[in-house]
Order: structure tokens, then sequence, then C-alpha cells
């Protein structure tokens, strides 16, 4: 059975009962990685399926996706790009506990009253999927007006500053 999640929650009572829940939130809540996008518009939309390991913590194993808007760092305009990922989560109460694990899936510290943030614990995964570079896939696609504004400004003052511009000529002569 899944359900929809509030944004704050205790994992390890979803993990006793093995639940599966779903999260829809607005990508503004995600603070730091809307920092990085051309404007916050959209939702993120998680699921994950809680369970509890051998150690008896609490994981959750799940999938994000969205679709933000990102500027094109060839032609500066706006364009929209779908972002997913996989995580698998372990819920632990202090950081020697984190240390202490011999297990694959990333610690997520729990609050003292064993809650957590899902802005918190899911936004570091967001911002992974996040490619270093976004560009129109096709340049096609890309506003050829500002490409050429944009590589005139990259030549312009480099012939203009040249010191030995004309030397060519004048050797010539
Ligand atoms: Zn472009």
């Amino acid at each position: 059975m899944e359900r929809l999640l509030p944004s704050r929650f205790n994992p390890a009572e979803l993990a006793r009962s093995k639940q599966s829940g779903k999260l829809i939130l607005p990508v503004t809540h995600f603070k730091r990685f809307s920092a990085m996008l051309a404007n916050a518009g959209g939702e993120v939309v998680a699921q994950a399926k809680f369970d509890l390991n051998e150690t008896k913590h609490a994981t959750a194993v799940g999938s994000l996706h969205t679709s933000v808007n990102v500027t094109c760092q060839r032609c500066m305009q706006e364009m929209k790009i779908d972002l997913a990922g996989d995580f698998g989560f372990i819920f632990v109460t202090s950081e020697e506990e984190a240390n202490e694990l011999e297990d694959d899936f990333d610690p997520v510290l729990v609050d003292d009253r064993n809650e957590i943030n899902s802005v918190d614990f899911l936004e570091d995964e967001l911002i992974l999927q996040l490619p270093l570079r976004t560009v129109h896939d096709n340049e096609q696609e890309c506003d050829p007006a500002v490409i050429e504004a944009v590589e005139s400004a990259q030549q312009g003052p480099a012939k203009t500053h040249n010191p030995f511009s004309g030397l060519d000529k004048l050797l010539k002569n």
C-alpha cells in the first residue's frame, strides 16, 4: 500500500510496517537546489519502500524524478530537463552510529523526535542528478541570435587588444 507522506515523518514507524510512501514536494522547498535553476517551477516526486534491515535500522529504497527549468549554457535560454535517480537510505540517530554501519546505504540522521524532513534527505540526491553542463541536446534548438552575440563578445576584445595585430601587414610591406 502506498500513501502520500507529509514533509516530516518517522521512518522507523513506516519501516516496522514495511510501508511504501510517496512524496510530492514543490521545487521551491529545496533552497540549495532551486538556487541552481533558471526558475523554481515544478515539483519533485519520490517514492520509497521502507523496511528494517538485519541490524533493525529503518531503510528506504526508492526513486525520485522531476522536471526543472535550467539555463542553456550555450544560448542562455531557459530549457526544461528531466532528472531521475534512485536512492537507498538508512536512518540513524547519531554520527557514531552512521560510522559503525556496514551498509551500502547513505546514512540519514533523524532528529530528536526520530523524524526526518523529506526536503533535507532528498536534496543532496537531487543536486547529484543535475548535470554539470546544461545545454540543449541539439544545437539547432539554441537561439542563434544569442550564440552570435556571445561569440562576438568572446572574440571582440581579443582582436582589439592584440598588440601585434597589423604586424603581419607591416612586415609584408
Ligand atoms: Zn541552447
